[in-house]
């Protein structure tokens, strides 16, 4: 595909992101705004750990992300990781355990007309979706198998979550020292870019993190903190230091704010103000165009009362214009700006990396 026909196929697709949706019933709050909602995009939404692991159906969800709830929530795509618990088994998550997830979403993913399969062309009126991975470390043993996860959706790889395994070091294992990227895991890292695809920095250790992004910034390709904050604002291990948030906005990707108390404040919890506080020290350091919304919704987080579900992330929109922003910023931080990394700029994994 040529680059004029990528870029007009990107301006339509941000285009359509920003062409206001109609909300039944909403109350008025601001002359002009009250029938209106900007399109949203989430980084990072659990429904699949809730379906294949706790029988929690796809389109109810717990409650957090209700299907019902996408038109007031202006929600445009969303990436649904196939997240393996570690306790799925002795070892921790198997390739047969991811081969299982997929194909249990598969099935429900057939059976619900909301969301379009990840990675298709979703017909009208359908939400556009993508996998990706928290936790891939059996994949490592199978790198040629990678190109078959890219087919089948996969946008974003996350090499680890909460435990150290065979491709990085994570944030959350106080069991060994901070290794870092092992030689698998740069190998995961490269074939990973190499089909075109992005990593994910979320739960990675500092480390394995700053490793990532050193192959990245060499590549010339993105790399993307699906669901991590600012340490600045809340010292946190998921949370990111100065200096990989600045690398991160350095390779031309986006950092997606969570909304999980825990990862906003200490002691109490969080409100839409401490979210709104996320987004504009991170804007402000590295630049709105990096800014990004990866709620964790359905990941068992506790979000402010006033962003409890997906038909609440439209309070955003006041509270951030209230803040200062601009109505193009919040559009980008609302959805374009994570939509631009995760519509592949190109189907060839030929194509040479920018
Ligand atoms: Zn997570």
């Amino acid at each position: 595909m040529s680059r004029c026909s990528r870029v007009s196929r990107l301006l339509l697709a941000l285009a359509g992101l920003v062409v206001a949706v109609e909300v039944g019933g909403a109350p008025a709050q601001t002359p002009g705004a009250e029938n209106s909602t900007i399109g949203y995009v989430d980084l990072h939404v659990d429904l699949p750990y809730q379906h294949n692991y706790k029988q929690v159906s796809l389109t109810r969800g717990t409650g957090q992300f209700p299907a019902a709830l996408a038109k007031k929530g202006g929600l445009s795509a969303v990436v649904f990781p196939l997240f393996v618990p570690f306790k799925v088994s002795s070892q921790g998550p198997r390739l047969s355990d991811f081969e299982q997830s997929w194909q249990n979403m598969e099935r429900s993913l057939n059976a619900q007309s909301t969301y379009a399969h990840p990675g298709t062309e979703p017909a009208a009126g359908q939400i556009r979706t993508f996998y990706s991975f928290e936790g891939m470390g059996p994949l490592g043993n199978d790198l040629p198998g990678l190109a078959l996860w890219v087919r089948r959706g996969v946008r974003l790889f996350g090499l680890v979550h909460n435990q150290h395994n065979a491709l990085a070091a994570s944030s959350m294992d106080p069991k060994r020292e901070d290794f870092g990227l092992t030689a698998l895991g740069r190998q995961v890292v490269a074939r990973v870019y190499e089909l075109g695809a992005i990593v994910d920095i979320s739960h990675a250790s500092d480390r394995s993190a700053a490793d990532i992004l050193k192959i990245a910034k060499s590549l010339g390709r993105p790399v993307v903190a699906s669901h991590s904050n600012a340490r600045h604002l809340m010292e946190h291990q998921r949370n990111l230091s100065d200096e990989l948030l600045d690398s991160v906005a350095g390779t031309g990707g986006v950092i997606g704010v969570n909304f999980h108390s825990a990862f906003l404040v200490s002691g109490r919890r969080a409100t839409i103000d401490d979210v709104v506080a996320q987004v504009l020290y991170i804007a402000r350091r590295v630049g709105f165009e990096h800014v990004a919304i990866g709620s964790d919704f359905e990941g068992g987080i506790r979000p402010p009362r006033a962003l409890q579900t997906l038909g609440e992330v439209q309070h955003l929109v006041p509270a951030l214009r209230a803040a200062g922003v601009t109505d193009t910023q919040v559009r980008g931080i609302l959805g374009g700006n994570a939509l631009r990394i995760l519509m592949p700029s190109d189907q060839s994994p030929e194509s040479p990396g920018r």
